[in-house]
């Protein structure tokens, strides 16, 4: 840029704003200025924002404008790339850039001057680096905790707050106050290690002599392990991995063995000559088709559906296609449904990729997310990450040159982002993402979803099918207990029918594992009373209250509302309340009650609330220190366990009978599902499901396994009933804390709606829960034929909404849009 021109920047704010905001630009930061780099603006009365330059002009505006007060980034932060797949998400998930830019960039990377600061727990204090401002800023936190970057600015008297701030964040001297909730607690553990005392052959040998001749044999049998396992003394050994017996406690006692509280590592580490070669994978014949036409060159199509059953062998399909990127000196973008996956897959990519494997979730806190930005994005090559893995948001990584995307479990709907806006779908996004690039498209499922497999029966996708198990194993035996006949012949104990007890009995004794799937939280889903029926209701959302028994609480799923359990009817006093049906506590109680000697657990929101819960869990899944698995849809996901011969589900009916126009696809989905995880390593898998509706369609394909059938069922009846795939959906949610507000507003949108789009437009109506945190709800659809072009006419129903709420009275209403709802 001259040195002597006036510039203007057109700026993104990370706000629920549209479009972009003209800046001046002083004459002395013509230089810096460029498109993608961070600036400091004012933006309001007094806030101060980072705001990310999307365009530099010339232009004099007609209005007066502020000027840019600072240039934060030495080069670009976002790509034009980037910024052009943020602005087709804001159109085609109706909402506004800035509402991609909030969720786009990490925490860190979006200051503001409200954002709040503290010292960051990794601070050495060496203060000998700080420059003068720096220390001041330091003294005050140490002396306060935490500031808001307004209130520093203002104490040591520094304008420019920002630049100063970025520098400590990325030193790790500060960082922000968010980070602070989600700070990583590393997991301690206790290890074994021999005493000094008995170092060196010689002294060992010793220590054995004398316990042998007091004819100590536990001891000596278990120091013989522990010296198996730890090399013969050379490492620390976890000390729940020895035998819990009272030999180890005296040898701890007597100061043979000695104790330590050490981090335990999340991830194996993978030394460059330690990597496991892919050329040393052999794909078998089935797989070995499935590359040959994911990677070859000649297939016309871009994006590939790999539909391969349970077991199949995917993951190692997809090292291969991502082996041929890295080769190239290309990235890959390798996407999964929830982060509850990752462990697994990152420790099988890291063994043939090692370091080029990064991590990228929300659950991460600011800087670990900053740091994985940065590495995807760096000149560097050797600290480049070439394979991404992550959930949904890992579309936003700043991406060099990405040339292959791969959608593992591509049909699950934790894909779509429900709240806040842009309320968009991993995968979808995704794909449109690799468009962008020219990159390939890989889209893997066992049961995949209508919507995709429709595009691969039309030809739009190409299709891979892998049809069987990898090595030779069968899929597991579904069978379907009828639960009325079961409970007449006196079959039944509690929620038990007697075929499952069994199949738990012979697993237990043969010492394999049990997974049990029941889709709901807590201990009872509700509390009813047996003189007038009455039940508790949530005060703020339209919901009965669910019993939970580990904190003794009546709780609300939607808003998290808990009360006492009440001893008597607070209807009509009566003391018979009565329990109605059943969630994962319940199971999971009843369980330890009818196999006390087996270790059982729980898997769900309540039990993994906590950071790395649910690695933990996993884990001790995985290493077998758990027998039985109770979990809602969090044990359905593609987890690969050794040991798992039994799949029980507790309850299919409420899976089945849930009012949406996909619950038959993903009631199908997620006992399929859960069923591939049995007899993953051997041939006695067997899946039992418990049902008062045995001959249901639904249950009957999962028996036979018949995924074409159910396609061929559903996408009939989506074709007649003129839903996905062959409809688009515009679900529109009015929310209101008075029920008449959002009545009449909802009533003059529609009324709105139909003057333009007529029978496209259905409701206003009530959804399923019509009030949630005290706010009544109303939905409005539109469904727009699937060749029809329809960005303006998202445009138009957005400019509707911003009509609705100048109007008197419904300033308050707030707005949602939902594309492609799940
Ligand atoms: P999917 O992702 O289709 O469910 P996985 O990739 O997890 O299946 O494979 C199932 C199991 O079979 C895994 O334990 C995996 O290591 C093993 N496996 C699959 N393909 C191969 C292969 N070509 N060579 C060796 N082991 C394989
Ligand atoms: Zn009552
Ligand atoms: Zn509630």
């Amino acid at each position: 840029m001259d040195g002597q021109e006036v510039y203007y920047v057109e700026v993104l704010l990370p706000l629920h704003l549209p479009g972009t905001y003209t800046y001046r630009v002083p004459r002395e930061l013509n230089g810096e200025v460029s498109v993608g780099k961070r600036v400091v603006v004012q933006f309001g009365q007094k806030r101060m924002y980072s705001a990310l330059v999307r365009r530099i002009h010339t232009e004099a505006p007609k209005w007066r404008t502020k000027y840019i007060l600072s240039v934060l980034d030495e080069r670009p932060l976002v790509t034009e790339r980037q910024m052009l797949f943020w602005e087709w998400m804001a159109a085609y998930y109706m909402c506004y850039p800035g509402d991609v830019m909030a969720v786009a960039l990490p925490a860190g990377m979006k200051l503001a001057s409200e954002s709040a600061v503290s010292i960051h727990p990794d601070f050495d204090g060496d203060l000998s680096r700080l420059t003068k401002y720096e220390l001041q800023v330091v003294n005050l936190l140490t002396e306060y905790s935490t500031m808001k970057l307004d209130d520093i600015s203002r104490a040591i008297g520094v304008q420019k707050i920002m630049p100063l701030m970025r520098g400590m964040i990325e030193r790790e001297v500060v960082m922000m106050d968010e980070e602070l909730r989600e700070r990583f607690k590393p997991r301690k553990s206790t290890y074994v290690r021999l005493s000094e005392a008995y170092a060196g052959e010689e002294a060992q040998r010793r220590l054995f002599d004398d316990l042998e001749a007091k004819k100590r044999t536990k001891q000596v049998d278990l120091l013989m392990q522990y010296m198996q396992m730890s090399g013969f003394g050379k490492e620390l050994v976890p000390k729940r991995e020895l035998p819990q017996v009272s030999a180890l406690q005296t040898l701890i006692k007597n100061g043979v063995l000695v104790t330590e509280e050490r981090e335990e590592s999340r991830l194996e580490h993978f030394d460059a000559d330690s990597l496991v070669p892919v050329e040393s994978i052999k794909l078998n014949e089935e797989q070995q088709a499935a590359y040959s036409l994911l990677s070859s060159p000649l297939s016309p199509h871009t994006t590939h559906l790999l539909h391969g059953v349970t077991s199949s062998g995917k993951t190692e399909v997809y090292i291969k296609i991502i082996d041929e990127q890295v080769r190239a000196g290309k990235q890959v973008l390798f996407l999964l449904p929830e982060i509850a996956l990752t462990a697994q897959i990152i420790n099988r990519l890291r063994r043939h990729f090692g370091d080029k494997v990064g991590v990228y979730h929300s659950r991460f806190s600011a800087s670990q997310r900053v740091e994985v930005w940065r590495r995807t994005a760096t000149d560097n090559e050797e600290a480049r990450y070439q394979v991404l893995l992550g959930a949904r948001s890992a579309v936003f990584l700043p991406f060099r040159d990405l040339g292959l995307v791969i959608v593992d479990e591509e049909h699950d709907a934790s894909y779509k982002q429900q709240d806040p806006a842009p309320r968009y779908h991993g995968r979808d996004a995704a794909v449109y993402l690799a468009h962008l690039w020219g990159a390939h498209t890989v889209l893997g499922s066992a049961t995949p979803s209508i919507e995709s497999y429709h595009n691969a029966m039309e030809g739009k996708y190409g299709l891979a099918v892998m049809a069987h198990r990898y090595g030779g194993f069968n899929l597991p035996k579904v069978e379907v207990v009828d639960m009325k006949t079961a409970t007449r012949q006196g079959e039944v104990h509690g929620h038990f029918s007697d075929k499952l007890l069994r199949a738990i009995r012979d697993a237990l004794a043969a010492r394999q594992q049990v997974i049990l799937f029941q889709n709901r939280r807590g201990f009872s889903l509700r509390l009813e009373c047996d003189d007038c029926h009455h039940i508790p209701q949530c005060v703020h959302c339209d919901v009965s209250l669910v019993y939970h028994k580990a904190t003794n609480s009546l709780r609300c799923h939607y808003c998290g509302y808990s009360i006492p359990v009440p001893e008597e009817c607070p209807a009509c006093h009566s003391t018979h309340l009565r329990m109605t049906g059943i969630g994962t506590e319940r199971v999971e109680e009843d369980l330890q009650i009818m196999f006390p000697e087996a270790r059982v657990a729980r898997m769900d929101l309540d039990s993994t609330l906590q950071k790395n819960q649910y690695i933990e869990l996993l884990n001790d899944f995985a290493q077998r220190r758990i027998d039985i698995l109770v979990g809602t849809q969090m044990v359905t996901k593609g987890l690969d366990f050794e040991h798992v011969s039994v799949v029980g589900i507790v309850n299919a009916d409420n899976l089945i009978n849930y009012p949406n126009f996909r619950s038959f696809e993903r009631a199908y989905q997620q006992m399929t599902q859960v069923s591939g995880r049995a007899g993953r390593h051997g041939d006695a898998g067997q899946v039992i499901i418990q049902t008062y509706n045995p001959g249901h369609q639904i249950l009957q394909k999962v028996e036979d396994n018949d995924y074409e059938g159910l396609y061929h069922d559903q996408d009939n009846e989506r074709r007649v009933f003129r839903y996905p795939p062959y409809y688009r959906l515009v679900e529109i949610t009015l929310k209101h804390r008075d029920n008449e507000v959002v009545s009449a507003a909802a009533d003059w949108f529609a009324t709105e709606l139909r003057g333009a789009f007529g029978q496209r437009v259905m409701g206003p109506e009530y959804p399923l829960v019509s009030r949630i945190r005290a706010l009544y709800l109303k939905t409005i659809t539109v469904r727009f034929e699937r060749n029809e072009a329809i960005a303006d006419a998202k445009k138009l129903m957005m400019q509707m909404a911003d009509e609705l709420v100048k109007q008197d009275g419904w300033a308050r209403v707030a707005i949602h849009f939902d594309v492609d709802p799940c």
